[in-house]
C-alpha cells in the first residue's frame, strides 16, 4: 500500500520546527522529503509511506532536544534503526518525522569483568561482537540481518536469531536502557546495582516497537566465547524428514545452540548467489546445526543429533573442518533472504511460531496455501524454536500477485494460530500484523496494552498507526484498520 502524503496517507506535517531541528543537529543531520526515498519503507517493501523529514541526532542529549521541539509542535515520530525490519515497523505512515540512529554508533564502554557493553542504539549488531572479541566475549542474539541491523532495533523488536535457541532472544540480554520519551525527557533505566529494583520498565520497553520512546543507549550482557564450537550440515531427502528430526531432537532434550532448516528452493537460490556455501543441490532440505560449550558436551550433543538424523533418513552429514568452513555455512544461511532476490524482485517473509510438535504439518500447510495461489514459497527458518519463515517471492508491481501474497500470509498466520502457534516470533507486529492482533487478543487485553502505552505517550505520537489496533476488534474485523493516530476508540 502506498501511504505517501500525496496519495491520501497520513498528513505530511510541516511547520517552523524544521529549521529549529536543523539548527540542533546540523545540515547533515536532516534528510528532507525529496531525498528520503531510502526511508520510505523497511524490509516489508509492499508498504510505503512518506514522512516530512528524517532527523539523525548524534547522541542522547541531541535526541532529547530534537524531541522536545517535535513535542511542542505535536509532530508524530517514527524511530528507526537500519530499516531491516520485516513488518513495516519503521515505515513512516503518519507523515511525521523519522528519528534515525545512523549517527549513534558508539560503543561507549565494555566491562569485561561484569561482561557488559554500554552502547549507543545505532551500533550494528555484528559490530558489537567484533568489538568485544578481544576480551573473549560476544553478544549472543544474532539476527540473520546482523551485518546491518542495529541494537536499538533489536531491542524494539525483541529480536531473535539462529543462536537464540540456546541463548534466548534480546530480552534476555538487556540490562538497562536510556530512553527519550515523547516529550523529550531522558528516562534513565540503567541498573543502580547488581539486582534490578522496582518495576521492570526495561522489560516493558523491550519489544515495544518504538511506541515508548527512542531507545538512545543500551546496556547489554555479553557471553564468554565458547571453548568449543561444532557446526554440522545434515542433508535430507525430504523437508518432512528434516522437520521430524527437529521435533524429535527437541523431545529428546538435546541442546544445540542452533538448528536451522533450509529447503530446496532456498538452497538453489543460495548456491546461485554470492552467498554460495556448498550446500548440496540434490537435497530437499538441510539442517544446519551448531553446538557450543565444553568439548565433551559438544561431542555428545553432536553424536546424538547425527544418530537421530540418520534415523530420519539423513543422506549425508558434513562437519565444518575449520572456522572458515563454519563461516561459509553460516554465510549461506544468513544470506538466504538476500539470495532470494534472484527468484523475484520482492520477498514477503512471514514470521510465525509453530508448536515444535507440529512443524511438519504447518510447513506443509504453508506450502500448500502458496501453491493454491500460484505463488513460489521457500522455507528457511529457526527450526529449533519453531520460528517459521515461509517466504514468498513476488513482484510488487503486480497488484494481483500482491493481493495473493497478502492472502497467503494471512492464511498462514491463521493456520498457525489455530494450531496453537503464535503471530510473530521475532519480526514484530508493525503494520503487517496489526489487524491480526485481534485474532489472539480480545478488546480487554488490547485495552490494557493501550493503557500501558498511554502512560508512556499519552498523545500517541510515537510510532502511531502500528502494532496496536486502535479500533475495537469487532469493529475492525473486515473493515481494515485505520492508521490515523488520532482515531482512538479503545
Ligand atoms: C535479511 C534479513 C534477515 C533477518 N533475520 C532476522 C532474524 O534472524 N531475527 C530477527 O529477529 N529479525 C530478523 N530480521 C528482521 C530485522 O532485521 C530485525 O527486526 C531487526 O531487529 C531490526 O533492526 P533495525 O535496526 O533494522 O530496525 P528498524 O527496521 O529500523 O526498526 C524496527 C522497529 O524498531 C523500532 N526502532 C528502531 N530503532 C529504535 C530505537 N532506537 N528506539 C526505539 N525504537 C526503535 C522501529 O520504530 C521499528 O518499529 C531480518 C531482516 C532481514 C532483512
Amino acid at each position: 500500500m502506498d501511504r505517501r502524503c500525496s496519495a491520501g496517507g497520513g498528513p505530511c506535517v510541516t511547520g517552523g520546527w524544521l529549521e529549529e531541528v536543523r539548527s540542533l543537529v546540523g545540515p547533515r543531520g536532516v534528510v528532507t522529503r525529496t531525498s528520503a526515498v531510502a526511508y520510505e519503507s523497511d524490509g516489508l517493501t509492499m508498504e510505503r509511506g512518506e514522512g516530512a523529514a528524517v532527523v539523525l541526532p548524534r547522541d542522547t542529549a541531541e535526541t532529547a532536544r530534537v524531541m522536545r521541539v517535535l513535542a511542542r509542535h505535536g509532530v508524530p515520530i517514527v524511530p528507526r534503526g537500519a530499516g531491516t525490519g520485516l513488518s513495516g515497523g519503521a515505515t513512516p505512515v503518519s507523515g511525521g518525522v523519522t528519528i534515525g540512529t545512523a549517527r549513534m554508533r558508539g560503543v561507549l564502554a565494555i566491562d569485561a569483568l561484569e561482561r557488559t557493553a554500554h552502547v549507543q542504539a545505532g551500533v550494528v549488531n555484528a559490530d558489537l561482537s567484533r568489538a568485544t572479541a578481544p576480551h573473549g566475549l560476544f553478544y549472543a542474539p544474532d539476527p540473520s540481518s546482523q551485518a546491518a541491523c542495529t541494537l536499538g532495533g533489536n531491542v524494539a523488536n525483541n529480536s531473535g536469531g539462529p543462536h537464540c535457541l540456546l541463548h534466548g532472544n534480546t530480552s534476555r540480554h538487556v540490562r538497562g536502557l536510556v530512553l527519550v520519551d515523547a516529550s523529550g525527557e531522558v528516562i534513565d533505566l540503567m541498573p543502580t546495582g547488581p539486582d534490578p529494583e522496582g518495576l521492570d520498565l526495561v522489560g516493558v520497553t523491550v519489544g515495544s516497537e518504538g511506541m515508548f520512546g527512542v531507545v538512545a543507549e543500551v546496556l547489554l550482557n555479553l557471553q564468554p566465547l565458547p571453548e568449543t564450537v561444532e557446526t554440522v550440515l545434515a542433508v535430507f531427502p525430504t523437508l518432512d524428514a528434516a522437520c521430524d528430526c527437529v521435533t524429535d531432537a527437541i523431545a529428546a532434550r538435546l541442546e544445540p545452540s542452533a538448528i536451522e532448516i533450509l529447503d530446496r528452493l532456498t538452497i538453489e537460490a543460495v548456491e546461485d548467489s554470492v552467498f554460495a556455501a556448498g550446500y548440496p543441490r540434490e537435497a530437499e532440505a538441510v539442517l544446519l546445526v551448531e553446538a557450543e560449550g565444553g568439548a565433551a558436551e559438544v561431542d555428545a550433543t553432536v553424536a546424538d543429533l547425527v544418530a537421530l538424523a540418520e534415523r530420519h533418513g539423513c543422506m549425508e552429514v558434513r562437519r565444518a573442518q575449520d572456522a572458515g568452513e563454519r563461516a561459509r555455512l553460516w554465510a549461506g544461511r544468513k544470506g538466504a533472504f538476500g539470495a532470494m532476490g534472484r527468484v523475484a524482485p520482492d520477498l514477503y517473509v512471514a514470521d510465525v511460531v509453530a508448536p515444535r510438535t507440529r512443524l511438519r504439518e504447518i510447513v506443509a500447510l504453508s506450502t500448500e496455501i502458496a501453491r493454491e495461489r500460484g505463488l513460489k514459497l521457500a522455507n528457511v527458518f529457526h527450526a529449533g524454536d519453531g520460528n517459521l519463515h515461509p517466504n514468498i517471492s513476488y513482484d510488487r508491481r503486480d497488484e494481483d500477485e500482491v493481493r495473493r501474497v497478502l492472502e497467503a500470509g494471512r492464511l498462514i498466520m491463521e493456520a498457525c494460530i489455530e494450531r496453537g502457534g503464535s503471530l510473530t516470533g521475532e519480526h514484530g507486529v508493525g503494520l503487517e500484523k496489526q489487524a491480526h492482533m485481534c485474532d489472539v487478543f480480545g478488546d480487554d487485553d488490547l485495552g490494557v496494552m493501550h493503557r500501558v502505552r498511554d502512560a508512556a505517550d499519552p498523545e500517541r505520537r510515537l510510532n502511531p498507526g502500528k502494532t496496536l489496533p486502535v479500533r475495537a476488534c469487532r469493529e475492525a474485523r473486515g473493515t481494515g484498520l485505520p492508521t490515523d493516530p488520532r482515531e482512538v476508540a479503545l
